[in-house]
């Protein structure tokens, strides 16, 4: 087999801080790995600004004049973890034969991408990294990230446990990623729907090197949410079956009211009236609240805006004379 090009994807948001280390090791990583005859001289890091408000996109530049090597793609505005990734992805496929996907603040051991390397040339096409232990991470970020992958297990989402988007993609998953042209593209649930030989390799996270998390409480929790929404209607179908209890309870309540009607105390039904009317309202408005998320959903996709727009792309295409800004 031919050596295969690996580009290395790399989403940043404000990076700064962290991001000269980062290409440091990346490049130290990717020389090793092109002199091991792992993979070919044409293999890249890509790192895709995601509408950074420091000086995120000076590092990327000056770093592609540097190193040939180094390649930055500029997102015209902030879309978010999940659309930068993409657009790199898509970017890289069409000068790539594996791809992959990684964090800029190395919380992600960057050492194991070899061995994403040798898994693909076994021939696997989608390498997943798994975290062994996140005593890294603090407690809260540890439970409530167990409690998304149970949740999203629960609701039937298939997703791989302690797997966070750092992971080995051969060319032709990302063609077939592509085709999922939804909009909220979830893509730890989208990736194991494509199929395709696919496996596991362990690592240990650690911490965040410098630089804070973009991924506060509000964010998170929309994240999850969106992970839900658009991949499971058990939401619906757990209104429902309340839905079907609580009318089932009614009706046996209800002719428990008859029986005191005629049994002449019509007064102590009161309680039991107000509670339930109470009851009921509160559970109309939590269905309609997740039928709204659905509908917002669907909204979304009817509009199908693009994901993401590209400003500049070293990798592909120089769009502009001037990259620098
Ligand atoms: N990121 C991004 N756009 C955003 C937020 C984050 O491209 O709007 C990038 C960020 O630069 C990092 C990765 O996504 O490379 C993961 O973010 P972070 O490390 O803050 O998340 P955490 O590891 O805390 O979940
Ligand atoms: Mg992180």
């Amino acid at each position: 087999m031919n050596k295969p090009v690996l580009t290395i994807v790399v989403p940043c948001y404000n990076e700064e801080e962290v991001l000269p280390e980062t290409m440091k090791q990346l490049l130290h990583l990717l020389e090793q790995l092109i002199a091991e005859k792992l993979i070919s001289r044409q293999s890249k890091l890509l790192f895709v600004d995601d509408g950074s408000k420091d000086q995120t996109w000076q590092l990327i530049y000056k770093a592609s004049l540097q190193h040939e090597t180094v390649k930055g793609v500029k997102l015209s505005s902030n879309v978010g973890h999940q659309n930068a990734l993409l657009a790199g992805l898509f970017a890289a496929k069409s000068v790539s034969d594996c791809i992959v996907s990684i964090d800029a603040d190395l919380q992600d051991d960057i050492s194991i991408i070899r061995e994403f390397v040798q898994k693909f040339h076994e021939g696997y096409e989608i390498v997943y990294g798994v975290r062994k232990k996140r005593n890294t991470d603090t407690f809260f970020k540890r439970y409530t990230a167990q409690g998304f992958y149970k949740l999203m297990k629960a609701m039937g989402v298939n997703v791989v446990y302690n797997h966070a988007d750092y992971r080995l993609m051969s060319r032709r998953a990302v063609e077939e990623l592509e085709r999922f042209e939804e909009v909220n593209l979830f893509l730890r649930g989208i990736v194991p729907l494509l199929g395709f030989r696919s496996t596991v390799v362990y690592y240990d996270r650690k911490e965040r090197l410098a630089g804070e998390t973009k991924y506060p409480l509000k964010k998170m929790i929309a994240f999850a949410l969106d992970g839900i929404t658009s991949f499971s209607i058990t939401p619906i179908r757990f209104i429902s079956i309340i839905g079907f209890i609580s009318f089932f309870v009614s009706l046996i309540f209800g002719m428990y009211f008859i029986f005191l009607k005629f049994t002449g105390h019509t007064q102590t039904g009161w309680t039991s009236l107000i509670m339930s009317i109470w009851l009921l309202g509160g559970l109309q408005l939590i269905a309609f609240g997740l039928i709204g998320e659905y509908i917002g959903k669907i909204y979304k996709e009817t509009k199908r805006r693009p994901r993401y727009i590209v400003d500049i792309d070293l990798l592909n295409l120089p769009l502009r004379a001037n990259h620098s800004s």
